[in-house]
């Protein structure tokens, strides 16, 4: 280490200003501050890829969604037709520009797969939402500092394994299913061996629990927390989408199975379960109990579910009126939802826990 004596120091300030600057806080008497202890980075688990299919994306949206309010009402929201030539070119960019902004680190991005029938051939008659994993994969490779890709894969099609293999290749890591949406009965004896490789290959397995109402449903008997039993006992790390929540008048009560089956898998640590869609309409009870549940709450994983909107106004009862009247008025739907749930006193600890599971340490 140089020793600065005051000659040295005025040589080196004639030398370069650079030195100089270097040299003064060499002498300085007070050692700078330390700087503050950086915060731990955070991940938004459950962020939707959509298109339309009108710039070669693969992507489809049935007649029947697009025709329904809630199509209708994201399109304008997004304000997607304003914002480029076509809706898969807009909603990329809506998505990169909000998660860029959003305040949490990355986010994980989902493919969405289509129903299969009993030869495991799509069947594109009962397939109202689809985004093929090649595109997923094209996106998130123009945006890899922000986003993690998830792939679909329905385990009833027939090349399921030799498809997910071909994702390992592509180093993929996290695998979404929606059962009520696809059609699915994971906890089928004959989907076990797709579960094998998952928990061989430490592949994360989101899957969709709970009541759906954003796409019609196949049977929600298929979203039951229950059905993640083989998938868990085969090692799987395994992610209930939604914590098994619905609203108030939904039934069954599938909460409570969820609860049960956190109790079960609490020694053998693979199953959690994430809080999206749970800042939306409908879902205040159900968040409250889990949050409720100590064990519960220590399983939770940040999840934004964009472009679904969070209704912070909802939570006035719980963060008072003119936090959820401030919150309401974010247009950064991913942004919203993590300030409206770090107001509920989870957004970020689930968020960093989600980037730990997901990215590691
Ligand atoms: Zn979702």
């Amino acid at each position: 280490m140089i020793r600065w004596t005051r000659r040295r120091f005025v040589a080196a300030a004639a030398i370069s200003p650079w030195l100089a600057q270097r040299a003064a806080q060499a002498l300085a008497v007070e050692p700078p501050a330390r700087p503050a202890r950086e915060r731990a980075p955070t991940l938004d688990i459950h962020i939707h890829l959509m298109g339309a299919g009108d710039d070669r994306s693969g992507c489809v949206v049935s007649q029947a969604v697009q025709k329904g309010p809630l199509f209708k009402l994201l399109v304008e929201k997004l304000q997607l037709r304003d914002k480029a030539p076509t809706l898969d070119q807009a909603f990329v960019q809506t998505l990169a520009g909000q998660l860029k902004d959003s305040g949490v680190d990355k986010g994980v991005v989902l493919a969405q797969d289509a129903v299969y029938d009993a030869q495991g051939r799509p069947d594109w008659r009962k397939t109202h939402v689809y985004v093929p994993n090649d595109y997923l994969l094209k996106v998130v490779a123009q945006y890899s500092d922000l986003m993690v890709p998830c792939v679909s894969i329905n385990p009833a099609r027939a090349d399921a394994l030799d498809e997910l293999n071909r994702c390992l290749e592509k180093g993929v890591r996290v695998l979404k299913i929606h059962p009520p949406i696809q059609g699915v009965d994971i906890a089928e004896r004959k989907h076990r061996g797709f579960f094998r490789r998952c928990a061989e290959k430490k592949v994360l397995v989101m899957v969709h629990t709970g009541h759906e109402h954003s796409a019609p449903v196949v049977d929600i008997e298929l979203a039951r927390p229950e059905k993640l039993r083989p998938a868990l006992d085969e090692g799987c790390t395994v992610v209930a989408c939604h914590s098994g929540t619905g609203r108030e008048h939904d039934r069954p009560d599938m909460l409570q199975e969820f609860f049960r089956l956190l109790r079960d898998y609490e020694k053998q640590g693979n199953l959690w379960g994430d809080t999206a869609v749970l800042g939306s309409y409908g879902r205040t009870r159900d968040f409250a109990r889990l949050l409720a549940d100590d064990l519960a709450k220590s399983r939770l994983l940040h999840g934004s579910d964009f472009p679904f909107p969070a209704i912070p106004l909802g939570f006035a009862g719980t963060i008072g009126a003119t936090k959820a009247a401030v919150l309401q008025l974010e247009k950064n739907l991913i942004r919203q939802d993590f300030a409206l749930k770090e107001a509920l006193g989870i957004g970020r600890a689930s968020a960093e826990q989600a980037y730990r599971l997901v990215v590691g340490k």
